[in-house]
């Protein structure tokens, strides 16, 4: 049994609840069967990257957005470590430095793009500029209404110049975030990642999530995406996001180039 991945994608602009979405798979896979599938996938994601790699002509950049403390970084671990280094790079998007601030907002992503052949990973991204910046009142309101354009222009840009994109939002409810909090404060090993910002910003929780609806609401094409992953179940994280990416490296219409030798005429001396 395989995921349904167009479950959980929101491909069109329309109302969204944020409600609505489950933080939780409660599906018929089992964990088992799951882990298995996600072995297999891992193994048609390293395949398909060597085909990105060497045709050569398209890249693949994903957008990984989240609360605070909802996996962000153990999804990269998971998904993204078997893969070759040499065609994958992960950038992740913190508080911008004065540099940045000086310049406009997608001025330090736009270098940031995958080049041709390579997938980029994006954790966190141009949408924290309508995210913590509309919650925290960082700039002018004007400014960030028209960053909704923006996005989608620069999205279809990217789109046009070969460049596919592909969202992913790991849903936890509040709750299980302050059991992840918990546990960065009870675990020697995972207290260095925690921060006071986590407990401020957790105070903006629903702020958050209207945030988050509005940019599904308005960012949400079909060539590009968003995908609303249930994320409390580590397993099912891992095997939506990989079974995505597979389907998306699939549907990319990646071929080998173009021999330039006929290797019937050649003998090695
Ligand atoms: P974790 O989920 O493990 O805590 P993180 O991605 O939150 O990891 P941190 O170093 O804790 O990493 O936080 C980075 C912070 O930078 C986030 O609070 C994020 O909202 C903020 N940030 C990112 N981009 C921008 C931006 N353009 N403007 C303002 N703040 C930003
Ligand atoms: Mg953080």
């Amino acid at each position: 049994m395989n995921i349904k991945t167009s479950d959980y994608a929101i491909s069109e602009s329309k109302s969204v609840k944020m409600d609505s979405f489950s933080t939780k798979y409660d599906g018929k896979l089992e964990k088992e069967k799951g882990l298995k599938l996600f072995d297999e996938l891992l193994k048609k994601l390293q395949d398909l990257q060597a085909l990105l790699y060497a045709d050569g002509s398209k890249s693949l950049l994903v957008v990984l957005q989240a609360m605070d403390a909802a996996g962000k970084d153990s999804t990269i671990r998971n998904v993204f470590g078997p893969i070759n280094p040499q065609g994958c790079k992960v950038v992740s998007f913190k508080n911008p430095n004065s540099v940045e601030l000086a310049h406009d907002f997608l001025w330090r992503i736009h270098q940031n793009v995958p080049r041709k052949g390579h997938i980029g990973v994006f954790n966190r991204s141009y949408y924290e500029d309508v995210l913590i910046v509309k919650v925290k009142n960082l700039a002018p309101k004007e400014t960030i209404k028209q960053r909704y354009d923006h996005i989608n222009n620069f999205e279809s840009l990217l789109n046009d110049e070969g460049t596919k994109i592909v969202k992913f939002f790991l849903h936890i409810s509040k709750d299980y975030q302050k059991e992840q909090l918990q546990e960065r404060l009870d675990i020697p090993e995972k207290l260095w990642k925690f921060t006071m910002s986590d407990i401020e910003e957790r105070a903006y929780w629903g702020d958050y999530q209207n945030a988050y609806a509005t940019v599904f609401e308005k960012c949400s094409l079909p060539k590009n995406p968003w995908y609303i992953v249930p994320a409390e179940r580590k397993w099912f994280r891992n095997l939506l996001v990989a079974q995505v990416l597979v389907e998306t490296l699939e549907a990319m219409d990646l071929k080998y180039p173009k021999a330039q030798v006929d290797p019937k005429q050649i003998v090695i001396p």
